[in-house]
């Protein structure tokens, strides 16, 4: 076996410090992480509207805790994980990708893939919307996806399907097709080299304070009455 370099850090330092060492090679020129008392580097967006706006399909209640806890618990977290290492100069999309592929670093995974999910889910939400698809992205839920109606009956099968917590998702795959998956956990389908364009989160805590254990009415009533179909329409990759 040759010794390299990164064999002995290997040895010396332990695979965590591995992985970030090795990010940090690969990264040309990183910029100097900034100072403990500084602004936090990862920042929860604002929610798009009030924190009653969905109700009652998700009331204020379940909002402030799943908004107001567990998502800003999140950026919190990944801003603790992240402090003086290469992944707090990356945005989100780019830890994910990175993370995901990198079996030391599943609690980074684990908090910017919620932020991000949650980013995600939120901003799909924003009232005033479309309920329906049209354009460009219903002629391909047409071709590929059997139509309108079959592609909400089916995202929630795959959502009721879920075992445990984890997120269903529309995607777009790198080929351009339409899919649906389901993710486990904080996963994010940009971890498969897939595009999100619709995220339903599954997690009890999404739904359980208002339908208790009735998912599907929940998912149900999600694609019924908050899918903001222009927000997702604007996440399609068009090459
Ligand atoms: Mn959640």
């Amino acid at each position: 076996m040759t010794i390299t370099r990164r064999t002995l850090v290997l040895a010396a330092a332990g695979a965590a410090t591995l992985a970030a060492s090795a990010a940090r090679a690969q990264a040309p020129a990183a910029p100097a992480v900034a100072p403990a008392a500084a602004a936090p580097r990862f920042v929860q967006p604002a929610l798009p509207y009030a924190d009653t706006a969905l109700a009652p399909v998700i009331s204020q209640r379940t909002v402030q805790f799943h908004y107001g806890r567990h998502h800003a618990g999140q950026y919190a977290a990944l801003n603790r994980l992240t402090e003086n290492r290469f992944y707090a100069t990356l945005s989100l999309e780019q830890i994910v990708r990175r993370a995901s592929i990198i079996p030391e670093d599943q609690a980074i995974l684990n908090q910017a893939g919620q932020a991000l999910n949650h980013d995600i889910y939120w901003r799909q939400f924003t009232p005033g919307g479309p309920k329906v698809a049209s354009g460009a992205l219903l002629a391909r839920i047409d071709a590929e996806m059997g139509g309108f109606a079959k592609l909400k009956t089916d995202l929630l099968a795959s959502a009721n399907a879920l075992f445990g917590s984890g997120w269903t998702w529309l995607v777009q795959n790198a080929d351009g097709k339409l899919a649906i998956v389901n993710t486990p956990n904080g996963n994010n389908p940009l971890g498969r080299n897939q595009t999100p364009l619709l995220g339903i989160d599954v997690w009890e805590h999404a739904y359980y304070l208002d339908w208790e254990n009735a998912r599907g009415d929940h998912v149900r009533a999600v694609l019924d009455e908050l899918v903001n179909w222009s927000v997702v329409a604007e996440r399609l990759r068009t090459s």
